[in-house]
């Protein structure tokens, strides 16, 4: 979502004449940090960046925007080196403020952070910013389309609706001209996104749903490769997996947020469904695309989550879950979201062996199915890759794994086949089988 959001900084930023846009932030004039505050790391994280910027070029004028900006505006005005913080109700205002900002003034270092900011949490979705998919691409391979934002989900660990507001969604005109937009210029795998994807086009008039705006997605002539992020599986529509065994062209690979593998923590959580359910869900799923990559989300030391709780969580995982990979969280008090006044916290030193211990599971299951793989003839796409050794090029296969060839001359985003011949740690190996046109 947040890269979506950043093209979309980047695009509004594009209309101002006199202004550069430049990727590095050491000669830059203004800095937009387009911020994530989904857990105390990210916010963490946000802190570090701003530092290393005003180490780094201490003449730049930080934009703090983002999640980040939304839940604590007074906190980001404080940090060293900005010069406005921008909520997310307001990142059409960016190109003013920067474009103020890169003014020159008689002391400068004077002026106070300019702070807009209105709260989301619980606005009329009307009175929200709408949702418009853009097709400016940050690096030169798969653009993420956001054509959904919001939710209207209770989750208690979760800031999200607070800071992102309620769901609402882009119309399916305005998504099938991204697509063929960026379908023209070339690129081979498009990513839709949202932050409750499943929930797509649910108040549009008329309603629309996931399953038939891929169906549409997919119509368009030319098109690729198109892959979805992450769909919570309350919401996912089982449409998808019947539509990607059809046509290999909707990328086998779905990633549905667990979160506990726990009955009793995913009631605290307010997840509405049960692991048996999630089990089964997976399973329909790979009845249509059995060898789908099925990746998960889960949160470990949720308060409540005692030793049991956590045991009967990763063995469902391991065991019954049918998932290929783990992405795996550690719960943190924050404020703002419910959880925190839960009872029964869990120790952080213990929060630390589970998180451990669930990585293991998550090893375990990647391997598996990374292994399962080789041999196999996949498409994927080339990706563009910062330090990489040379000579050696990355391709994310349609289902998710990221294999190494080597001795091949590829420049990003192309099209190709790729046999995995070996798993190398959590990656693969493979050779070209066909190279683009
Ligand atoms: S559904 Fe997802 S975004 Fe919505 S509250 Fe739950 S975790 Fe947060």
């Amino acid at each position: 979502m947040n890269q979506a959001d950043s093209a979309q900084v980047a695009a509004a930023l594009d209309t101002v004449d006199a202004m550069e846009r430049t990727t590095s932030h050491a000669d830059a004039d203004v800095v937009v940090l387009n911020t994530c505050t989904v857990t105390h790391r990210s916010d963490a994280d946000v802190r570090k960046a701003v530092k290393r910027i005003q180490r780094e070029n201490p003449s730049a004028k930080v934009i703090i925007t983002g999640c980040y900006a939304q839940r604590d505006p007074e906190g980001a005005a404080a940090l060293p080196g900005v010069g406005a913080v921008i909520g997310n109700a307001h990142k059409s205002r960016l190109p003013v403020v920067a474009s103020d900002l890169m003014t020159p003034t008689a002391a400068p270092e004077a002026r106070a952070p300019v702070v807009i900011h209105t709260p989301m949490d619980g606005v009329d979705p009307e009175l929200l910013p709408g949702v418009e998919p853009v097709t400016t691409v940050l690096d030169r391979t798969r653009p993420f389309v956001k054509i959904q934002d919001g939710c209207d989900a209770v989750c208690t660990y979760c800031i999200i609706p607070a800071v992102r507001g309620r769901a609402r969604s882009a119309t399916p005109q305005d998504v099938l001209h991204a697509v063929r937009t960026l379908v023209d210029q070339g690129y081979v795998e498009i990513v839709l996104a949202g932050v409750h994807l499943g929930t797509y086009g649910r108040a549009l008039v008329p309603p629309m749903d996931l399953g038939e705006l891929v169906k549409r997605v997919l119509d368009v002539q030319g098109l690729v490769r198109l892959r979805l992020s992450a769909i919570e599986p309350m919401a996912f529509p089982m449409e998808l997996a019947r539509v990607a065994a059809a046509d290999p062209r909707l990328a086998p690979h779905f990633h549905l947020p667990l979160q506990s593998g726990s009955d009793r923590v995913l009631k605290r959580m307010v997840r509405p469904y049960r692991a048996k359910e999630f089990a089964e869900l997976v399973a329909e799923l790979r009845s249509h695309v059995p060898d789908a990559c099925v990746g998960t989300d889960v949160i470990v030391g949720f308060p409540g989550e005692d030793d049991a709780a956590f045991e009967a969580s990763a063995a469902f995982v391991e065991e019954a879950s049918g998932l290929d990979y783990v992405h795996v969280f550690s719960y943190s008090d924050r404020d703002g979201v419910p959880s925190t006044r839960l009872d029964a916290k869990v120790d952080p030193r213990i929060i630390k062996q589970r998180s451990t211990a669930l990585h293991e599971v998550s090893a375990r299951l990647w391997t598996r199915y990374v292994d399962g793989q080789v041999g196999r003839v996949r498409a994927g796409v080339s990706l563009e890759r910062e330090g990489g050794l040379p000579g050696v090029v990355e391709v994310l296969t349609d289902n998710y794994i990221p294999v190494e060839v080597t001795g091949a001359a590829l420049a990003p985003n192309q099209d190709v086949r790729v046999t995995i011949t070996e798993r190398v740690g959590n990656r693969a190996r493979g050779v070209l089988q066909s190279l683009p046109a």
